[in-house]
C-alpha cells in the first residue's frame, strides 16, 4: 500500500534533481545556451489548435515550455494555431485561455493567433510561386492522395507541376478573390514527389475555403494549412525551441524546407519528445468531443474527463499536476504512465492543504441511551494534523448520531475492529460507545443501533487506557446538513481504452455513483464551490462548482485516501 509519501513505482522522475538539465530538451537548451546561440535567448511557445478543451497531456507541454523560458530566464508564449475555421470556436479560445493560465503559465503580454499571420503566410506563399517552388494544383483531394503513391512506390507529379509561375500567380489571387469554389484548386509546394519522405511529396499549402472564421470572419476564402503555419508562426514570434511531439517529427524535414525557401526574420529549430498517455484516459480530442457530443460524460468540464477543467471539478490543484509532469519527466520514447501516479500527486498536495472533515455518506442512526436527551456537546476538532498552521473547529456531540453503514456488521468476523454487538468503539474526537442493541425493520434490515457510552472517555482515551482498535467517524443528527455526494471511478474500464472494440465500448458503466441524503458536519454549512476537504476515513472531496447551492450542497469526490487499484492489482 502506498502512503501518500511513497510515489508509485515506476516514476521515472526524481523531482529532488535539479530542474534545470534534468532532461534531454533541457540540456539541449542549457548547450545552447552555453554556446550562445539565438544570441543566449530561450522562447518557447505553447500552440495549442481551438478545437476543443485542453487536458492533462496539454498541460505535460505547457509545464515544460513555460518551465524551460522561466528556468533559462527567456519567454513563453500563448499562441492559437487557428488555420482550421469550421471547428474552431471562440468559446475554446477563451477556455484554454483560462485553463493555461489556471495551471500558473504566464504568457504576459504575448497572445498571439497564426490567423494573424494570414497575410505574410500569403506573401510567403507568393514568394514560393515566384521562385519556381509552389504551383496551382487543380486535382482533387481524391486525386492528390492517389498520386502520391506510398511508402514503398514514389509518387507521381501532378498534370499542373509545370504550370507557368504566371498562371499560378493569377490563379491564387483569383483564389485569394474568391472566384473559386471550395475545391477546386489548391497551392502546393514543389518539392520531391520520389521523397522517401511522404510529406516532402508535393504537400498542399494552401486550400479554397468560403467558411467564416472565429477572428478574421470573412475576409479570407483561402486557407494555409497548419503545415504551412506552424513552423512560420514560430519564425515570426523568434521562437528559439520549437517543442512538440513526436509525431510531428515526420513533419521537421518540411518545417525545415519552409524556413530555408522562405525570407523569415529567425530560424527556429523543433525538437520532439514522446506525448504522455496515461492508463485509463483517452487524450484525442476528436474521441473527447465525441463522449461530449453522445452524451457519456455530462460536458468538457464531467469530473470523469481528462480535461483540465475536467479535473480542476473534480478538485485537482495546479501544484499537484506540476508535481505529476515532474515525476513523469520527458523522454524521447513513447510510454504509457500509470493513471495512479497522477492519483498519488493529487493525494499528496491535498494531505498537506485539505481540512478534515467528518461526513457520513450511508448513514446510520445510532441513539446512545444513557446520553442525557436534549443535550449538546461541543467538541474541538482540529482541522488538519498535517498543517502546523492549522486551526480547530467545534463539532456538536448528541445523543443521536449517524455513522457508516459500512461501519456495522451484525455477524462481524474476527478481524473486523468497527462495531459490532457487544464491542465498544471509539467514536473520532468524542467517546467509546458499545453497541447493545440492533433495530431491524418488517425486512429484516438494520435501521438503527441502541448503543451506551462511557462518559469517562470523552477526547478519545479511557482513564484505564484499555485497548480500543476501532475509531469511527459520526456526526450529531440533530446538526447534519445533508448533501449529495458523487463518486467517480475511472470512465473506462480497461487501462488501455483503446483495445478491443474501442473506447466507445470500455465506457465504465459504474464510473459515477451518486449519493443523496448524505450527512455532513455543521460546520461545512458554509462550503463554498471549489472549496476541497478531507472526509475523515473516506476520501478527499471538493465542492461542485457548477451544481452546488447553499442549502443543497453537491461534493465531488476527487481521489481516494489510499490507492485502492495498486492493492487491487496486486492482490490480484
Ligand atoms: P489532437 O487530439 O487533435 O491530436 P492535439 O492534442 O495535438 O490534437 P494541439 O492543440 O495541436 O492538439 O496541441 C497543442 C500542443 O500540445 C501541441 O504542441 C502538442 O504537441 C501538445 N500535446 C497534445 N497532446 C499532448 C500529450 N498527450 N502530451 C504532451 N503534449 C501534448
Ligand atoms: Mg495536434
Amino acid at each position: 500500500m502506498n502512503r501518500p509519501d511513497d510515489p508509485p513505482l515506476g516514476t521515472s522522475g526524481d523531482a529532488a534533481e535539479p530542474l534545470k538539465e534534468r532532461d534531454f530538451i533541457r540540456q539541449i537548451v542549457a548547450d545552447d545556451v552555453r554556446a550562445g546561440r539565438n544570441g543566449g535567448r530561450v522562447h518557447t511557445r505553447f500552440p495549442p489548435e481551438p478545437n476543443g478543451y485542453l487536458h492533462i497531456g496539454h498541460a505535460k507541454s505547457i509545464h515544460l515550455n513555460y518551465g524551460i523560458a522561466q528556468e533559462f530566464g527567456g519567454k513563453f508564449n500563448l499562441r492559437f494555431d487557428d488555420t482550421n475555421p469550421e471547428t474552431e470556436e471562440t468559446e475554446y479560445v477563451e477556455a484554454i485561455k483560462a485553463d493555461v493560465r489556471w495551471l500558473g503559465a504566464d504568457w504576459e503580454d504575448r497572445l498571439f493567433y497564426a490567423s494573424d499571420y494570414f497575410d505574410t503566410l500569403y506573401a510567403w506563399a507568393v514568394h514560393l510561386i515566384e521562385n519556381g517552388k509552389a504551383y496551382v494544383c487543380s486535382l482533387s483531394e481524391d486525386e492528390v492522395r492517389a498520386y502520391r503513391g506510398t511508402v514503398t512506390e514514389p509518387g507521381r507529379p501532378s498534370p499542373n507541376r509545370d504550370r507557368p509561375i504566371a498562371e499560378s500567380l493569377d490563379l491564387f489571387a483569383r483564389m485569394k478573390a474568391g472566384e473559386f469554389p471550395d475545391g477546386t484548386y489548391t497551392l502546393r509546394a514543389r518539392i520531391d514527389m520520389a521523397h522517401p519522405n511522404m510529406k516532402m511529396r508535393d504537400p498542399l499549402l494552401y486550400r479554397i475555403k468560403h467558411a467564416h472564421h472565429h477572428r478574421t470572419g470573412d475576409a479570407w476564402c483561402i486557407y494555409p494549412f497548419y503545415d504551412f503555419t506552424h513552423g512560420q508562426s514560430d519564425a515570426i514570434e523568434g521562437i528559439t525551441h520549437s517543442i512538440c511531439t513526436l509525431e510531428f517529427e515526420v513533419n521537421r524535414p518540411l518545417y525545415d524546407w519552409f524556413i530555408e525557401n522562405l525570407p523569415v526574420p529567425h530560424e527556429p529549430h523543433q525538437y520532439e519528445f514522446a506525448r504522455l498517455n496515461l492508463t485509463y484516459t483517452i487524450m484525442s480530442k476528436r474521441k473527447l468531443l465525441r463522449l461530449v457530443r453522445e452524451g457519456h460524460v455530462t460536458g468538457w468540464d464531467d469530473p470523469r474527463m481528462p480535461t483540465i477543467c475536467g479535473l480542476r471539478r473534480r478538485g485537482y490543484t495546479p501544484e499537484a499536476i506540476r508535481e505529476f509532469n515532474n515525476r513523469i519527466g520527458v523522454a524521447k520514447a513513447d510510454s504509457t504512465v500509470d493513471y495512479s501516479l497522477l492519483e498519488w500527486s493529487i493525494r499528496e498536495h491535498l494531505n498537506r492543504v485539505a481540512p478534515r472533515v467528518m461526513a457520513v455518506l450511508r448513514p446510520l442512526r445510532v441513539v446512545i441511551t444513557n446520553y442525557p436527551e436534549g443535550q449538546v456537546e461541543s467538541i474541538e476538532c482540529l482541522d488538519n494534523p498535517e498543517d502546523p498552521a492549522s486551526g480547530t473547529r467545534q463539532v456538536p456531540f448528541s445523543r443521536e448520531i449517524y455513522i457508516e453503514r459500512d461501519d456495522f456488521r451484525e455477524d462481524a468476523p474476527a478481524k473486523f475492529f468497527r462495531l459490532t454487538p457487544g464491542r465498544e468503539v471509539r467514536l473520532k474526537h468524542a467517546y467509546y460507545i458499545n453497541c447493545d442493541q440492533v433495530i431491524k425493520n418488517d425486512r429484516g434490515e438494520v435501521v438503527e443501533l441502541r448503543c451506551t457510552y462511557d462518559p469517562a472517555t470523552r477526547g478519545g482515551d479511557s482513564p484505564d487506557h484499555r485497548k480500543i482498535k476501532g475509531t469511527l467517524h459520526w456526526v450529531s443528527c440533530a446538526h447534519a446538513i445533508d448533501a449529495e455526494v458523487r463518486l467517480y471511478d475511472h470512465l473506462f474500464n480497461r487501462p488501455l481504452p483503446e483495445e478491443g472494440d474501442g473506447f466507445l465500448a470500455n465506457l465504465n458503466p459504474g464510473s459515477l455513483e451518486v449519493l443523496t441524503g448524505c450527512k455532513l458536519e455543521p460546520s461545512l454549512a458554509g462550503a463554498q464551490p471549489g472549496d476541497r476537504f478531507q472526509f475523515l476515513r473516506n476520501a478527499y472531496f471538493c465542492v461542485d462548482t457548477r451544481d452546488s447551492r447553499p442549502g443543497a450542497l453537491v461534493f465531488n469526490r476527487t481521489v481516494t485516501l489510499k490507492d485502492t487499484w495498486a492493492k487491487i492489482e496486486s492482490k490480484g
